[in-house]
């Protein structure tokens, strides 16, 4: 996590800079600085513990800082915790070289050691530090030859690291240099750029490139230059980002979250449309062929958080259409549980941002097994759509907020559909069916606006419930892999304790945490065991809990039978009921964290894109 910005060009650096850390706050954000090297002034820097507005106002916008070339760094903390002295960018001992860092370093407690014994002095916590000081320790016994230090470092140190290396004595270029962490270059007019993600540097230039594994750049004003792990001369290839930069702002919503919740319709749109022609499902970028599809024995689904929710309804509505073995883990866990997956297994990796560092490890691990990897991935050119086989990319643009909604909606409809299209390959679907869900997929975006355009009964429940400590949140089949995805939206912004449970485990255990006025969330979306839903509800009930439930429109009158409060999404096919469900459980997540006043679009201690393992 923690983003990086840096520039070189003719213009100040530092409002530049700030700008850029603006756009990048939402990946670390408990503290903030940068450094600015210019002729005059030398090499300056400022970082402060908090928002990036201390720090803009530390630096009076950037005015109080002079030079045409910077590094910018917004922190999410893992080695030492969030102060002034162990923000970012750090210095070596003799001021001369600023480090700002992405990941961390592993062996730091060992390079620290070596590096106190040779009389160097520590100020921070950090394990960033080490690459300051050890750049200094090699640059001054390479007689001051910086790209020299820095390989010897890079082959020194272990972990995972996005850096930006600001040097007095490079008055006109700094350095760049990646390893499982992301970090692109962007080709400006006399300006080029490093980040952590273009929405950084979008404003300046749409020309970019993606750092490779052990790459190393050299940025100035007029060029890049980038070399391999050897040292030799790379050609990058160029992409062009065309995102509309408004998508990025917040455009008059009060939070990322809520305008990216009402983005859903569209962003399903765009990535259902392109791929359902006249009621086929068709995935022109898939180079899968039919006899592989045919030939296969199992599927591994692999995520972290939402896209792991995402994997878990996967599972359900594929082994449905497929009658094949489906599997779903953690992607933290795969890589260290010597998965069964070899050349027979195809592996579903998904990431919003194609740069979550468990997920990239496990996309590795089942590579290095023999598996072939599909990659469902939002962010265009990031290291895991660049590492996978395949890529299906989820149209939903730039998500910001923290906590995921867009994103999700967009993954799980095109693993549905990803779903029916081997399905027709295979021949385990009828036609009938096939012709059905091609139907309700083309139908779901209109039906997503209309349960967006039905807001005050949630606002209303919100309101009524944002003081309980605690909620569960109860269903079966696909209701509770819905309430996996409710519940961790809920807990995640506004700090409630809350749990999701398949209904039928109440009884083995959770069921004695109910007592008067817990308040369970109880989904009865999956109408085939709405019956079920509702026992459990009555069992929950007769213990004194509140209950918000969750229906069909068909379903709302036998449901409100037992309930008061009863939300509705329209009824489409049941494997793309959750697409429905999950709208409502975001818009309660967000009212309720904004009755308790919490900051939606940056929870505490989270950050997105989880580039740290
Ligand atoms: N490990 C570094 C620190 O704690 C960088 C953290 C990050 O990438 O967010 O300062």
């Amino acid at each position: 996590m923690c983003g990086i910005v840096g520039y070189a060009g003719l213009e100040q650096a530092a409002p530049i800079l700030l700008d850029g850390l603006e756009r990048l706050e939402y990946r670390g954000y408990d503290s903030a600085g940068i450094a600015v090297l210019s002729e005059g002034k030398g090499l300056q820097l400022r970082k402060t513990k908090g928002r990036l507005k201390v720090l803009s106002a530390l630096v009076d916008g950037g005015k109080a800082l002079e030079g045409r070339m910077g590094i910018g760094h917004t922190r999410w903390a893992t080695h030492g915790e969030p102060n002034d002295v162990n923000s970012h960018p750090h210095l070596s001992q003799n001021g001369q070289i600023a480090v700002v860092h992405n990941g961390i370093i592993e062996n730091y407690l060992e390079i620290k050691e070596f590096l106190v014994s040779k009389g160097v002095h520590f100020c921070s916590d950090t394990d960033t530090e080490v690459v300051a000081q050890l750049l200094e320790y090699f640059c001054l016994q390479n007689g001051g030859n910086i790209m020299a230090a820095v390989y010897t470092v890079l082959d020194r140190i272990e972990g995972a690291y996005a850096l930006g290396i600001l040097c007095k004595d490079l008055p006109d270029s700094f350095i760049a240099a990646r390893k499982d962490a992301p970090l692109l270059l962007g080709y400006g007019e006399n300006c080029k750029f490093i980040a952590s993600d273009v929405t950084a540097i979008i404003k300046h230039t749409r020309d970019v490139s993606y750092m490779e594994d052990g790459e190393v750049a050299v940025v100035s004003a007029g060029e890049i230059k980038v070399y391999d792990a050897l040292g030799q001369p790379v050609e990058k290839e160029h992409s062009f980002i065309d995102w509309d930069v408004s998508a990025a702002e917040k455009g008059g919503y009060a939070h990322f979250m809520f305008k990216e919740i009402m983005e859903q319709p569209e962003a399903v749109r765009k990535t259902v449309s392109p791929r359902l022609k006249d009621g086929r499902v068709c995935f022109e970028e898939l180079s899968l062929s039919e006899d592989y599809i045919r030939g296969l024995k199992k599927i591994f689904i692999v995520a972290c958080g939402s896209s792991y929710h995402v994997g878990v309804v996967a599972k359900y509505n594929m082994e449905r259409l497929l009658r094949r073995p489906v599997d779903v883990m953690l992607a933290s866990e795969f890589r260290y549980a010597d998965p069964l997956v070899d050349q027979d297994t195809l592996v579903i990796v998904i990431s919003q941002s194609g740069e979550t560092l468990d997920t990239m490890a496990a996309l590795r691990e089942a590579k290095k097994l023999g598996a072939r990897i599909l990659s469902v991935v939002n962010v265009v050119g990031s290291s895991i759509a660049r590492e996978s086989d395949d890529v299906l990319y989820t149209w939903a643009g730039p998500e910001i907020a923290v906590a995921t909604t867009k994103a999700y909606s967009t993954q799980l409809v095109l693993l549905d559909m990803l779903g029916l299209y081997f399905a027709d390959i295979i021949g385990s679907v009828s036609k009938e069916e096939y012709a059905r869900l091609a139907e309700e997929l083309q139908a779901l975006p209109t039906k997503m606006e209309k349960v967006l355009e039905n807001t005050e009964e949630i606002k209303y429940l919100a309101s009524r419930y944002f003081n309980h400590a605690s909620v569960f949140y109860i269903g079966r089949n696909l209701d509770y892999a819905l309430g996996l995805e409710g519940s961790l939206k809920l807990k995640e912004i506004s700090y409630i304790h809350s749990e999701a449970y398949a209904s039928g485990e109440l009884k083995h255990g959770t069921i004695s945490l109910i007592e008067d006025g817990t308040l369970v969330v109880a989904l009865g979306t999956y109408t085939p065991l709405f019956d079920k839903a509702l026992s459990n509800i009555i069992e929950v009930k007769a213990r004194g809990a509140d209950i918000v439930a969750l229906t069909t429109e068909s379903r709302r009158g036998d449901m409100e039978k037992t309930v008061e409060n009863v939300l509705t999404v329209p009824d489409t096919h049941i494997i793309l009921q959750p697409s429905l469900g999950i709208v409502p459980l975001q818009l309660f997540a967000y009212y309720v964290a904004l009755q308790r006043g919490c900051d939606i679009d940056k929870p505490r201690n989270l950050a997105k894109s989880v580039t740290v393992e």
